[in-house]
């Protein structure tokens, strides 16, 4: 099968001719339809974040068609649309019990610790291959199951409830579901905080109250437009230590802020003023959990979650076509999301 792999850190993406993988009696094989580009995946490929087994096939965000099933699955079969959790996880140990696969002690990510979906065929454990129901297009179904899941996961460890108001700070793929997954539990006021003009603008078109970063403090403005109070959840999903801060700044009495950008910077916190007295809280968000994803696809279903077409590019499963993508993902200023679909899915 033609798959789309990673043989050395910091060079581009090779295509590559290799077997169809073999199943056990708990996996299950999926003929790919449609594998997300991700912005993890420039990460793998510079060597920002490490690979520790190559050559690899990237590709987490994963929807296709099952072929061929094992014998013990028996949740699936042959033909059955399906999207896939990208942990995969031991089942048994401490954490695992709890429903916590995100600290497996041996879990793995596919498309990073095992061979992912920019092939034609991958093997998940039956496990990770969840029913996609008819109306959620597989390109739909391949994209939630990253930047959405973690939005929501953020949304549920921040108990985020029906009235509450919300800040988001960034706008970019997580922003975008988080704006929607937010309105799909009855937010109350949402805020997004954005320095891009364009995102600022269609934020605003989809019902949110724009927060130019560029022409004041946010916190400030979040401040005046709550008169004074703050928000009960803000969310950050840029990965800066700067707006980490505003994130908590902005909040109310109880206020939560989930953090899920990743970054390497230190964030200073004044504890009694700025988090003791008002009793907020500071909440680390790290991917999500296989038992949320079932919301997920239902928001989807109900067209609470939703991905414009416009939104959406679809290139074939190339390597020239993969790694252009991969280049325009390091500097992406728009929501546009690039989806592999190869072209032996007919
Ligand atoms: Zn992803
Ligand atoms: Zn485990």
């Amino acid at each position: 099968m033609r798959a789309v792999r990673l043989v050395q850190v910091g060079k581009p993406l090779e295509q590559a001719d290799i077997p169809i993988p073999e199943i056990g009696s708990s996996d299950v094989l999926i003929r790919v339809a449609a594998a997300g580009i991700c912005h993890s995946d420039v990460h793998y490929r510079a060597g920002i974040s490490k690979i520790d087994q190559l050559p690899l096939t990237l590709g987490h965000e994963i929807a296709g068609r099952v072929e061929e099933v094992g014998s013990d699955v028996t949740h699936v079969s042959a033909g059955d649309r399906v999207c896939v959790h990208y942990l995969v996880q031991c089942g048994s140990c401490e954490f695992c019990v709890r429903g916590l696969e995100q600290f497996c002690r041996s879990g793995q990510m596919i498309g990073k610790h095992r061979d992912g979906g920019y092939a034609e065929f991958i093997k998940v454990p039956g496990a990770n291959a969840l029913p996609l129901p008819d109306e959620i297009p597989f390109e739909v179904g391949a994209i939630m199951m990253c930047s959405s899941a973690t939005v929501l996961h953020a949304l549920k460890k921040a108990r985020f409830k029906p009235g509450e108001s919300i800040a988001i700070f960034g706008f970019g793929g997580l922003g975008f579901s988080a704006l929607q997954l937010a309105r799909a539990f009855d937010s109350g006021d949402v805020y997004v905080v954005e320095i891009n003009p364009a995102k600022l603008a269609s934020a605003a078109t989809m019902g949110a109250i724009a927060i130019d970063a560029r022409a004041a403090d946010p916190v400030e403005q979040i401040k005046d437009a709550t008169a004074g109070r703050g928000v009960d959840v803000a969310l950050e999903l840029i990965g800066c230590a700067k707006t980490m801060r505003q994130a908590v700044l902005c909040l109310a009495p109880l206020g939560r802020a989930a953090l899920a950008g990743l970054t390497a910077e230190s964030m200073s916190i004044f504890p009694y003023a700025e988090l003791i007295n008002k009793e907020a809280e500071i909440i680390g968000i790290s991917d999500h959990l296989a038992t949320e994803l079932p919301a997920l696809i239902e928001f989807a279903c109900s067209g609470k979650l939703r991905f414009l077409p416009e939104t959406l590019r679809v290139v074939e499963l190339g390597a020239a076509e993969i790694n252009a993508a991969l280049d325009a993902l390091q500097d992406s200023i728009d929501h546009v999301r690039t989806v592999i679909v190869p072209s032996s899915d007919k």
